[in-house]
Parts: structure tokens; sequence; C-alpha cells
């Protein structure tokens, strides 16, 4: 079989779903996960012999159920490089940064992207809704216009304006709300419910989520089936976070791993932390973060849907969840560029500066392996770094 796709299972109630629903929340409010027939996924996929880079060399464990059926722009390998220089400066010996910038938008967003635009195509989807802080909406914007799908974006008004640019460039209706995510979200909802659009926000469908598991399959492909001992990860919706955690789940249910697991570190911006503060406090659930301000646009997601799935993953990998101020952000990315010529997005100048805490703190131990994740492109925050400049 392409795809050993086998049901939908709600993560808050164990409920299940033929595996051909189209699906938005449970009934519940639990956000739905896909689960696969992964002793056959593993008798069909040789690991060693992954053909190509493209993420669809994965396809026994994604839903798409046809080749004809993928939407892609080549997205899914990225470098994974060592950073000897950055571990240098922070005190650690085997330092890699994940380099998402070169997915075809620009972010690891693209995964998400090309995996639930197929599969809706698939199961007959026309129109797609979706609030986002940036990355996001350029990627189901692109998408869409390559699925021959209808997308309707909808930003807050402070989104930085290469996003903007970008999504009219790919053809899709943009909108900008007043307010945060949270609230582009029910203009989304409105607009799901008006006008049957499949409403696409994280963690509201299962797919995205699918798309970005494969993230925790190619880290352990590029490290020859052995994984780092620490990742930080960059956390707004969580999507990167939990979907790395179902993946090594399901690598160690067909064999390809073992049972070690490595810490998983959230890290958030100190002007909008709900999983940093619900993690601090034990709590299973986050908290609405009032007033919530970051330059870090990926960060700012007051509330999320996946909050108890992150919190658990966090939990159970004994990770941590770190905060870090906006200054940081800014230094943060300066140090990744001069050290190791990447431009970094400002969520990864975020979570360099949480790493570098946990170092200082003796969490992270200097010999220990350690992914830091750059999540997407610089070049699209120029007026986030440059506010005074004439960019306009
Ligand atoms: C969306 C986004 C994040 C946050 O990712 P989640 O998976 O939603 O937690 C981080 N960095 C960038 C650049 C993003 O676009």
């Amino acid at each position: 079989m392409f795809s050993c796709l086998d049901h939908l299972e709600c993560s808050a109630c164990s409920r299940t779903f033929e595996r051909h629903t189209l699906i938005n929340l449970c009934s519940c409010g639990g956000p739905i996960l896909a689960r696969y027939r992964l002793e056959e996924a593993a008798n069909t996929t040789d690991r060693h012999r992954l053909k190509g880079h493209s993420l669809w060399r994965y396809h026994a464990i994604l839903p798409v159920q046809r080749p004809e059926a993928i939407v892609s722009l080549g997205e899914g390998m990225t470098p994974l490089l060592p950073a000897d220089k950055l571990g240098k400066a922070l005190g650690l010996r085997r330092l890699y940064i994940q380099n998402e910038a070169l997915n075809p938008s620009g972010s690891f967003k693209d995964l998400g992207f090309t995996v639930a635009i197929s599969r809706a195509a698939e199961l007959g989807v026309k129109e797609v809704g979706i609030p986002s802080a940036g990355n996001a909406g350029s990627a189901a914007a692109a998408y869409a216009a390559r699925a021959g799908l209808r997308a309707h974006i909808f930003f807050p008004r402070d989104v930085p304006k290469a996003f903007l640019t970008e999504c009219e460039a790919f053809g899709a209706h943009v909108e900008l709300v007043d307010g945060k995510i949270n609230d582009a979200g029910k203009h989304v909802a409105e607009g799901c419910k008006k006008y049957g659009w499949f409403d696409l926000s994280t963690l509201k469908e299962p797919y995205r989520l699918e798309g970005k598991k494969c993230m925790g399959y190619r880290l352990a492909e590029q490290l020859d089936w052995e994984l780092p001992d620490v990742i930080v990860y960059p956390t707004g919706g969580g999507t990167g976070l939990i979907g790395m955690w179902k993946s090594f789940a399901e690598m160690e249910a067909m064999g390809w791993i073992g049972s070690s697991r490595p810490r998983m570190v959230s890290v958030q911006a100190a002007g909008c932390a709900p999983i940093v503060r619900a993690f601090e406090r034990g709590a299973e659930r986050a908290e609405f973060w009032e007033n919530a301000a970051t330059l870090a646009a990926g960060l700012r997601v007051p509330s999320a849907v996946g909050d108890a799935l992150m919190l658990r993953a966090l939990r159970e990998s004994k990770g941590t969840a770190v905060a870090v101020s906006e200054e940081a952000i800014l230094d943060g990315v300066q140090q990744m560029g001069q050290c190791e010529g990447i431009f970094a997005c400002p969520e990864a100048g975020a979570a360099l500066m949480g790493l570098r805490q946990l170092v200082e703190q003796g969490w992270v131990r200097p010999e220990e392996r350690v992914v830091l994740f750059n999540t997407g492109s610089g070049l699209k925050y120029l007026d986030v770094f440059h506010p005074r400049s004439a960019i306009q």
C-alpha cells in the first residue's frame, strides 16, 4: 500500500473515526491524530533505502492514498549543519542546526501544508481558510495555488509585510484583522461556517501535524537512526514539537529506533509564554496569555489548541520550557548569523538564547548532542529587524 493510514483518533477522548473522514476537531474539542498500520509500513519500507529527498519518501506513514494526489514543491530535505563555532561560543561540543529556511516558501510550515493540502484536495476540498502569524499563511497559499484550491488567509494587522506580499503573489484572498492569531482564527471559523471553507488552523485538522512529524523521521535519518540528546524548538502552536514526538513513537513501533528519546525543549518569548508558564506550574493545559507581544511573529500564540499535547511531550521526554526576552531574540539572530552564516528568523533567535540559558544552568551538558531548529528564513522579517527603515 502507498499509505498505511488506518484510522483517525481523538487525542483527548480516544474516539475513533474512519480514515477517509474529512474532519476538524473532535466533538469533545480534542485534536485528531492519524494512526497507521505500522507493522505493514515497516514491512514495506526499507529505511536504509528511502528514495529521493522529497518528504514524500515517507509516504507509507503519510495519509495521502494515491501518488497522483501529491501536491509538492520539492519540500522535505533541509541541511542538518554542524555548528561548531556557535557551539564553542555556547560551550557545546556537538551542536547542529537544522536549517528549515531552505524549504520552498522559506520555513518548516511547508512540510505541514504539502500534506494537509494534498489530503484536503484528495478528499474533495475546494476552498481552505487559515489564520496565520506569517509563515503558515505563505505555505498555505503556495500549496493551495499549486493544488488549484482557493485559500483565504487571515493575518493579524501587524504581520511582517513580506508574508502579505507573498500570499498576494500566490493569488490568495488575504485579510488583515485586529488582534492576534486567535482573533484571526475567529474570522476563519466564521468563513468556514458561512462559505464551507475547510479550516486548516493549527491542529484543527489532523494532517499538518503529519507533515511536521517528518522532521523527526528526517532527523533520525540524517543522524543514521540515532536521535540527539536534546532538541530545541521555538514553540507557538506546537506542531513541530508534537509532530516530532509522535514520529519517535511511530519509529520505535516500526523498529527503526530504540526507546531512548531526546529531551524536548520548548522556547517561547517572555512576552507570550503560555506553555512555559503552564509547564512551570505543572498544569495539564495552558491558560490564555493576555496582551501577547513579541516581534517573533510565529511565537505570538496566546492560546494553542495543542497545549495538552505539547505539555505531555515536554514532560514525557524529561524536557523543559524556557522564555527569552525581546532583546535576547535579536541577539540570537545576530549570533547565529555571525557564527554560522545563517540568517535566522527571530523565532530561532529565541531558540538559540533559550539553549544558551540551559547550558549556563548546566541543564544541557557540554558533551551532549543538541539540535537547534532554525524554523524559517530571516528574510521575511526585514521590517521587524529594521522598523524605522524605508521598507514599506
Ligand atoms: C510557526 C512558526 C513557529 C512555531 O511553530 P509551531 O509548530 O506552531 O509551534 C516557529 N518558527 C517559525 C518561523 C514559525 O513560522
